[in-house]
């Protein structure tokens, strides 16, 4: 099952947890290369720089007792710190180095092996798993897609402006839409869902009816 989306939710942690399937935050993966990069000096460009540290990296995601998902960038938690602006604003250069994007998607691939999981991130239903067996594409309004960051942020500590984030979320659209390697773009068998106005219980009902109609 792949989800890919451009509008943080909460329902695919919450569908993976209901199914009892892995819930896997592909877009935290590249935000962690990134933060690497930028703590190591490495210039985000293809080379020898970039391949020798990506043998480096070594990213796992867990999930605390009380259900808070938690980044490790080899043995630091880097959760917060990839999310912030800093981080934010750089994401998409490195995502879109082809030789990220394979080191990444080889990882995503080997966590799908066994089926059962929920992967969100911008192009799981069109390159990681183009035979999953539910695609979504998520979208919300602008306007939406800002106050939730703004929240999420707010939760981690970390202060940042509506301006900020709208313009973050806008280049960041632009550059991985227009990317050569693997662009966001909705997969043709990926279901839409528009969740602007819908609740998080509203949305996990939708997909979990979508689920049974497997
Ligand atoms: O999901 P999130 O907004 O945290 O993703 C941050 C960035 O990581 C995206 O803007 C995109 O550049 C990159 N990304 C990607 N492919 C994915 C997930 C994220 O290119 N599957």
């Amino acid at each position: 099952m792949a989800i890919l989306h451009v509008a943080k939710a909460h329902w695919p942690k919450d569908l993976a947890s209901h199914l009892k399937y892995v819930y896997v935050d592909s877009g935290a993966m590249y935000r962690a290369v990134t933060y690497y990069l930028l703590e190591h000096n490495i210039a985000f460009k293809e080379g020898y720089e970039l391949e020798n540290a990506l043998t480096q990296i070594n990213i796992r995601q867990t999930v605390t007792s009380d259900g808070l998902q938690t980044t490790w960038l080899n043995e630091d938690i880097v959760e917060e710190a990839i999310r912030s602006m800093g981080v934010s604003s750089r994401v998409s250069e490195v995502a879109a180095l082809s030789s990220v994007r394979h080191k990444l998607v080889e990882e995503q691939r080997k966590m799908g092996v066994n089926k059962g999981i929920v992967m969100d991130g911008r192009d799981i239903g069109t390159v990681v798993f183009p035979d999953a067996e539910l695609k979504i594409f998520l979208t919300a309004s602008e306007n939406v897609r800002v106050e939730r960051r703004l929240l999420e942020l707010m939760d981690k500590g970390i202060n940042a402006t509506y301006d900020e984030i709208k313009s973050n979320l806008r280049q960041r659209d632009h550059i991985d839409s227009t990317r050569k390697d693997s662009p966001l773009t909705k997969a043709a068998d990926a279901r839409l869902l528009d969740n602007s106005d819908l609740s998080r219980e509203g949305q996990l009902k939708i997909v979990l009816y979508w689920v049974q109609e497997l």
